[in-house]
């Protein structure tokens, strides 16, 4: 019996009310007449046996969310010329999660978060402190390309954030690092402006989560990359604790 099979059988097994399974013997050999309450209810297994719930992995669960999304209509923006939804990529099981405000042109166009020129300075932010894209979640608060790279609107942006907080749940980052204005207020809900959040650190969803610049804004000012490299200090150092 394949993976899928074995998850379908203990669903519908659950569904006329097998609570659990034993790998006790006796209850393996029991009779057909033992009377139904043998035959649902095994006395206590000798070890612990989980019940029917099976757990979904990482994956599957952001796959699950992804596939809620759909080719999404919920928003304004699926009129206003976005290519596709950008989802988010990495380790479904990350412990460092950075988190954007929206796709921009070229992540429209290839359906990743951060792969334009702000995505390169990030790859390399994230290289500094001995990681690789690969290890880490990448998402944004919006998941469609807003026109003209404008901010996303507040209708937008509720419609939108639930979608990232499902992902951050699933992934349990141990870091989350805002990116940017947009990105921090936003899951901080806050109208602080960047500057008065960097620097420090908050507690949100069970994860660390570090405001700093966004990548764009470092194209613009190369100056701050030095403050952009204490906050990841930080983050280094945090990844490592327990
Ligand atoms: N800027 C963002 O905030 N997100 C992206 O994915 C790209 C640029």
């Amino acid at each position: 019996m394949d993976r899928d099979q074995l998850t379908e059988h203990l669903k519908c097994a659950a569904e006329v009310g097998v609570s659990g399974v034993s790998r006790d013997p006796e209850w393996r050999t029991r009779t057909r007449d033992a009377g139904a309450d043998a035959r649902v209810r095994p006395k206590a297994p000798p070890e612990a046996i989980p019940t029917i719930a099976i757990s979904r992995n990482a994956d599957e669960a952001l796959a699950a969310v992804r596939a809620d999304i759909g080719d999404c209509t919920r928003c304004k923006l699926h009129t206003q010329g976005r290519t596709q939804v950008v989802f988010g990529v990495g380790n479904p099981e990350a412990n460092l999660m950075f988190v954007g405000e929206a796709p921009g042109a070229d992540e429209d166009v290839q359906g990743v978060p951060f792969v334009g020129r702000a995505g390169q300075l990030l790859t390399k932010i994230i290289e500094a402190i001995d990681l690789k894209r690969e290890d880490v979640y990448i998402a944004n608060v919006i998941k469609c390309r807003p026109p003209g790279n404008r901010n996303p609107e507040p209708d937008e942006v509720e419609t939108c954030e639930p979608f990232l907080f499902r992902q951050i749940d699933i992934i349990k980052p141990k870091v989350i690092v805002a990116l940017g204005k947009f990105g921090a207020q936003t899951l901080l809900r806050t109208d602080a402006p960047i500057s008065g959040l960097r620097g420090r650190v908050f507690e949100y969803r069970g994860a660390k989560l570090i405001p700093t610049f966004h990548p764009a804004y470092l194209l613009r000012n190369p100056s701050a990359k030095r403050e952009v490299w204490e906050d990841m200090k930080l983050v280094k150092k945090l990844l490592t604790q327990n």
